[in-house]
């Protein structure tokens, strides 16, 4: 018998003609993601992938929790894969799924004929299966209507899949097939998370972190590298750009209104991000904000920031609660970095009193107290360059 992993596409399915280079692109990300576990073989059929080891002996386990982070997939599960003859399936199935069987009450078995031609047809096929597996776990009993396993048999062209239930997938669309683009990361709670929806819609991403030392310390740069780790087991590899920032602080502070010196910062932020960004093919910045959250976070600060933004700003966070934004970040398991007390730049000279209905011309005439030109210049000429995460 022979196992393999299948694998159910998730929107994917509903790209019209699009469908199949979506699909050779999610199979280059699982291959790709797995590549250092042996060789394998990825085949697509009717909007299933099956992803077949060739050498025995394969680590099916990680395989899995890998896949789970793999977007694109809406759900998956090994199943044994073994000849279309009723006798085989009825003798594989309950050696198969002995593990899975003994640990739970109730199951119910549905059959799948994509070849029509099989001679049993699918009522019979679960029944014959139930029959087999009802003898071989005696605890057991069939509920049709709220079973603790589904067992699947799939009868296909070539050989026909025994499985359990399916797992859910990280679902989204596959990265890469969403363009590139650039998120500002902090070593906060938020951006990570926003880093994160936005790949999964199948963006590539780099990402541009602000550091002010010795304001800011070399464990908050650290921090910034783990969370990023964290993203890129999703996302693929993340190219990370760190941006010299404590002159521009410094230069702020000293010739600009106080009540001013988070937005002419974050302004700051958005002309070198955008520079980085479209020297490396990115179309769009990703920031953590989120209406409302902090003075710099209100519908006419967001204005102001964008105004100096020359490319889409995106803000999957926009309308989030604070709850919200945790939960996800405890599910991709950033939640208990992003909370160790390293300080970031923002918190770096934060005003007393932040001006939280700007306007835009404010900004404009406080930034003629600096050379704005020359300071993003020489931010973006000292930017250092590294990659985090093995593969896309
Ligand atoms: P986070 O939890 O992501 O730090 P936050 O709620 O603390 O967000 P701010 O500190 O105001 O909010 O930052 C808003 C957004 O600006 C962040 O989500 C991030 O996208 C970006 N940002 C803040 N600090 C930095 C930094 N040092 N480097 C790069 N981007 C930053
Ligand atoms: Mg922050």
């Amino acid at each position: 018998m022979k196992e393999l992993i299948l694998i159910k596409n998730g929107e994917l399915a509903l790209k019209g003609l699009n469908r199949s280079s979506f699909e050779s692109v999610m199979a280059k990300n699982i291959k790709r993601r797995l590549s250092d576990l042996g060789k394998i073989e990825i085949k697509c059929q009717q909007s299933t992938m099956t992803v077949e080891p060739v050498d025995d002996n394969y680590d099916m386990e990680e395989a899995i929790k890998r896949l789970s982070m793999v977007f694109g997939i809406a759900g998956f599960q090994r199943a044994a894969a073994v000849e279309k003859d009723m006798e085989v399936i009825l003798k594989t199935a309950p050696v198969y799924l002995k593990n899975q069987m003994e640990g739970i009450k109730t199951f119910k078995v549905e059959a799948k004929r994509s070849d029509k031609k099989f001679p049993l047809k699918s009522p019979e096929i679960s029944r014959d299966v139930g029959e087999v597996l009802l003898r071989a776990f005696p605890h057991l009993k069939v509920d049709v209507h709220n079973p603790d396993v589904t067992v699947t048999v799939e009868i296909r062209d070539k050989l026909a899949f025994i499985r359990g239930d399916q797992i859910k997938g990280a679902g989204g669309m596959p990265v890469s097939t969403g363009g590139k683009a650039a998120v500002l990361i902090s070593g906060g709670i938020d951006s990570p998370v926003a880093a994160w929806m936005m790949a999964k819609r199948g963006v590539v991403l780099d990402a541009v972190h602000f550091a002010s030392p010795p304001f800011t310390s070399p464990q908050s740069e650290q921090k910034v590298h783990d969370l990023l780790g964290q993203v890129a087991r999703y996302s693929g590899s993340i190219a990370l750009y760190t941006v010299p920032f404590t002159e521009i602080q410094q230069q702020i502070r000293a010739n600009c209104p106080e009540e001013l010196f988070t937005l002419i910062m974050r302004r700051f932020m958005m002309r070198i991000s955008c520079r980085i960004a479209a020297k490396n093919g990115c179309g769009a910045l990703i920031t953590g904000e989120s209406i409302g959250q902090v003075a710099s976070q209100t519908m006419p600060a967001l204005a102001c920031t964008d105004e100096v933004a020359d490319m889409p700003v995106f803000r999957p966070l926009i309308a989030m609660d604070k709850e919200e934004i945790i939960s996800i970040s405890r599910k991709i398991e950033t939640f208990d970095i992003s909370i160790l007390p390293y300080e970031d730049c923002c918190t770096v000279f934060t005003p007393k009193h932040p001006r939280t209905r700007p306007k835009p011309e404010m900004l404009r005439e406080a930034e003629k107290a600096l050379d704005v030109e020359a300071l993003v210049n020489e931010a973006v000429d000292n930017t250092r360059y590294e990659i985090i995460g093995q593969t896309r």
